[in-house]
């Protein structure tokens, strides 16, 4: 009996130790390790790849919240969630006005300035056109030019009335649809920033669908080495490598999102004048700034206006660059990375770098 008494009290004794072990072991997790090695998560959201690669101090807890804020924004301002904030506000489109979490607010403020700046090309009120087209969903389809011609006059960001002390949203015409599948990746991706950040993250590459922000340097403090992917080529063949520390690097292209009919291919960008995919002398256009939110908006913009005066608008903003890259394997650089703000190197020396004015002379 007594013998029975003492191994029991050991037993009991022993699963305590194990168990302030365990406790010790779950806290050294969370501790800060700036040599431990780089972990990664993906999830799908925001309807492509979201891919988190913390350097400094991956743990549990600061992905979960990294994850978690995406799909707090997915579920503001998704088209394809049918109670998001904003299918909410899609239906009452010419009914009446809708209220909106203030980040979704900001986002659709944030938009219309930009399509303000693009003169239109980008338009976040090109949703019923979107949507008439179906690209990357499974109903992809050419409409017909009536339809379009139809739906052409939904798309107006004139329409979209906003009231900020109320924080409420207004389509003032029975049909519109809002997308804001140009911009609402880059938000997040800055949004994912500042989680991490308040994580303790100081080193991380936040990857959603191809938009790329670099938090921090890399954990030995040295810059990132970012590529430029070769619009011809499968992903991971780059043409230029950039070396930055906390910036965006948002990509456009037709090459990412389209489908084919006959010998025609149809991509993801529609040109707001005429309701059919842009034709762009621009195979691809990257934006470089600390802010992806912006750079996401901005790809989408440039990509539609084209190559001169897409490049005219990024060399009128402050602290944004972009590389632009036509169809002739030819590159164009803004003036930051021609001042070396910007390191970069060209590692296919099948492109060439050309001025804006030697592009504009050869047309
Ligand atoms: P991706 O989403 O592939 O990264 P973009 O950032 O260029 O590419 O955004 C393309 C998305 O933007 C489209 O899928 C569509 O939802 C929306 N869109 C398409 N044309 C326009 C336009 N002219 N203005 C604003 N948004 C657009
Ligand atoms: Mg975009």
């Amino acid at each position: 009996m007594f013998k029975n008494k003492s191994i029991k009290k050991a037993l009991i004794i022993l699963l305590f130790l194990l168990y302030i072990g365990n406790l010790f072991a779950a806290g050294k997790k969370e501790e800060y390790s700036p040599d431990s090695a780089p972990e990664s998560r993906s999830e799908l959201l925001l309807g492509t790849v979201c891919k988190i690669t913390i350097y400094d101090n991956p743990t549990d807890i600061a992905f979960d919240a990294a994850f978690k804020r995406i799909i707090e924004i997915e579920q503001q301002m998704s088209l394809t969630i049918a109670d998001s904030n904003l299918s909410q506000l899609n239906k009452n489109a010419g009914i009446v006005e809708t209220t909106v979490p203030a980040e979704t607010f900001e986002v659709i403020k944030e938009s219309i300035e930009i399509a303000g700046l693009s003169g239109g090309a980008f338009d976040p009120s090109i949703g019923p056109i979107v949507s008439a087209w179906g690209i990357g969903t499974d109903n992809a389809r050419v409409p017909s030019q009536d339809e379009i011609l139809q739906l052409l006059p939904l798309v107006n960001y004139r329409d979209i009335t906003l009231n900020t002390k109320s924080s409420t949203v207004f389509l003032n015409n029975n049909g519109m649809i809002l997308d804001l599948g140009g911009i609402a990746k880059g938000y997040a991706a800055d949004e994912v920033r500042e989680e991490l950040l308040n994580q303790g993250v100081r080193s991380a590459i936040i990857n959603l669908g191809g938009n790329i922000l670099t938090v921090g340097t890399k954990s030995d403090g040295s810059l990132w080495k970012i590529g430029i992917q070769d619009p011809a080529e499968d992903r991971g063949a780059y043409v230029m490598i950039l070396s930055i520390k906390d910036t965006a690097v948002v990509t456009s292209g037709p090459y990412e999102r389209f489908f084919t009919v006959g010998d025609t291919s149809y991509h993801h960008i529609i040109d707001t004048k005429t309701g059919y995919p842009v034709k762009s002398d621009l195979e691809s256009i990257s934006i470089i700034s600390g802010n992806s939110f912006v750079a996401d908006a901005l790809s989408t913009a440039v990509y539609s206006l084209g190559l001169e005066a897409g490049m005219k608008l990024i060399e009128k903003m402050d602290s944004i660059e972009a590389v632009a890259m036509t169809y002739n394997h030819e590159i164009i650089l803004s003036s930051g990375f021609l001042s070396g703000k910007i390191q970069y190197e060209l590692t296919d020396k099948d492109f060439s770098i050309i001025t804006l004015e030697k592009y504009l002379v050869d047309q």
